[in-house]
């Protein structure tokens, strides 16, 4: 059997292929997408892949804004047998550089307005073909797929084959790549279709950006596999959205996703009347923003917890049968995942005891693109993969992400969890947020530093906070020092950089 992912997404497709699959929310005309439209545009893009006569295992690389001809690039170099490198609109000369000269792409597909620069570091790398992708649906890329046959029959595949290669945010350190196989995006997305119980009548809104696992794999392939119409945000605007919730049935998003939501007035039980399920991930959901959801629309929100080199691990339950979707935690390990917490010396840990989060399962990566000495590094000698989170489960197994392994502060020899002080802070009257740090210390080694962001209107002291800290937690916890923000630095999927604050703050004590 042919275990190419698009295979299986190919045969999902609904036997009226004229039906709407996709439709543009955002264009400025009404732009709407059939399956018919999918078949023929992923095929006439894999015939023109496959003319350029490249070696088997090539890389294809795209930078574009998001569009739905981007999915199908994504789509097609699937279907053509090639492995997809999905790069951040964002990205900037030096970090493309870096990605190029690291994944030797074949081929690249760039915005016309970048063509200049991006074709010359990429020619000088060694790729062949430098084509281009507009927002406005024109470039090069599809003027020559239009001349192609729409014809085109599923490359075959071995699960093990490479699909894809996601380069992980690399908020400390080079960004690695994660390869990821046919067999562990077809496996997970299969799982979630029955977990998440994924119907052909569902509609997803798509307002997240599809260079990462959560819009391209974990949003894409739940509705495709389930044959389910898409309502397609290039952008997300909070009240373009909430304005489509009454026609829609699945909304996935970062927690920013939510928050912003949170502060339209038009956000009501109403508007989500058809809406079945709201899902949030890729970074920790703040227990307010799960309750005032909550109050606000009568829907609890279901957490899950992944990543880049493992795509779905753990989710709060869909189905009532199927337990209580508790906030605060990611929910138990997802069928056929196994999840274990151990200690330093990897040793289970029991309830409630923090400890190091460690993998394994079909959805697990095989490792890091040219990397072997790291990705060694990353697996225990047992074939688990450290994840590099830090966390506990509970009594039911449910697990709660504490932070990351390289977030953990040690002050005076002591364990700090960044974690546990930023659930005090945020407890707190007239703070919307927090983020903890360590700091280097010349007595202490490191030392706490906490930023806040204060809730609209209220202005908060440093001291203040401090003060009232002493009080609930033990003093080797308590922050050195408070600052005052406006915001928290943020990257395209919500997660705080910590990194950043850490250099912001590091000659703090020198
Ligand atoms: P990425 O590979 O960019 O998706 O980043 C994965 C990381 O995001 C994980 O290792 C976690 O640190 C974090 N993450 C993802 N989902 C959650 C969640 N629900 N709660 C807390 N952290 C999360």
């Amino acid at each position: 059997m042919n275990a190419n992912l698009f295979a299986a997404l190919h045969v999902a497709f609904p036997q009226d292929l004229d039906r709407c699959a996709i439709e543009c929310a955002d264009t400025a005309a009404e732009l709407r997408y059939s399956w018919r439209d999918l078949e023929r545009g992923t095929a006439m893009l894999a015939n023109l892949l496959v003319s350029l006569d490249l070696p088997p295992g090539s890389r294809i690389a795209a930078q574009t804004e998001k569009s739905v001809e981007a999915l199908m690039l994504y789509l097609a170099v699937l279907r053509a047998g090639y492995v997809y490198l999905p790069l951040n609109p964002a990205y900037q000369a030096a970090e493309l550089r870096y990605f190029i000269e690291n994944a030797e792409p074949a081929v690249l597909v760039c915005a016309g307005r970048h063509f200049g620069w991006i074709s010359k570091l990429a020619f000088l790398a060694g790729t062949r073909y430098v084509f281009t992708l507009n927002e406005d649906r024109s470039g090069t890329l599809l003027d020559r797929a239009a001349q192609m046959s729409d014809v085109h029959a599923v490359a075959e595949k071995e699960p093990d084959d490479l699909a894809a290669i996601l380069y992980t945010s690399g908020t400390t350190g080079r960004s690695k790549g994660a390869m990821l196989s046919h067999r562990n995006l077809l496996s997970n997305a299969q799982m979630l279709k029955d977990f998440w119980a994924w119907r052909s009548d569902d509609v997803l809104i798509h307002a997240l950006p599809i260079f990462h696992v959560h819009g391209l794999f974990v949003a894409s392939h739940g509705a495709l596999l389930a044959g389910a119409r898409m309502i397609w945000f290039a952008k997300f605007e909070p009240r373009a959205v909430i304005q489509r919730l009454p026609q829609a049935s699945v909304f996935m998003g970062v927690p920013t996703l939510y928050v912003r939501m949170l502060q339209e007035a038009a956000l009501s039980p109403d508007v989500c009347r058809a809406m079945r399920l709201f899902i949030s991930g890729s970074a920790p959901l703040l227990i307010d923003t799960f309750k005032a959801w909550q109050s606000r629309t009568g829907h609890t929100i279901l957490e899950r917890y992944g990543m880049s080199e493992t795509l779905m691990l753990s989710s709060n339950p869909c189905r009532a049968l199927d337990g209580e979707r508790i906030g605060g935690t990611v929910g138990p390990a997802l069928p056929g995942v196994e999840i274990r917490v151990v200690d330093e010396q990897g040793q289970a840990c029991g309830p409630e005891v923090i400890g190091h989060v460690q993998v394994r399962g079909p959805n697990v990566f095989s490792g890091y693109w040219r990397m072997p000495e790291k990705t060694q590094e990353e697996f225990s000698a047992d074939g688990w993969f450290k994840t590099g989170d830090v966390g506990r489960f509970d009594a039911q197994r449910y697990l709660t992400i504490v932070g990351r392994s390289k977030d953990l502060i040690i002050s005076g020899g002591f364990n700090v969890y960044p974690a546990e002080i930023e659930s005090f802070l945020n407890e707190m009257p007239g703070v919307a947020e927090s983020a903890v740090v360590g700091v280097p210390h010349p007595d202490f080694g490191e030392a706490v530093v906490a930023v806040v962001v204060a809730q609209a209107g209220v202005s908060l002291q440093g001291a203040d906070l401090i003060a009232t800290l002493k009080r609930q937690i033990a003093g080797f916890k308590v922050p050195k020092q408070v600052f005052v923000v406006d915001e928290l630095p943020r990257n395209a999927m919500g997660k705080v950089q910590k990194n950043l604050l850490r250099e912001q703050h590091r000659s703090l004590f020198a």
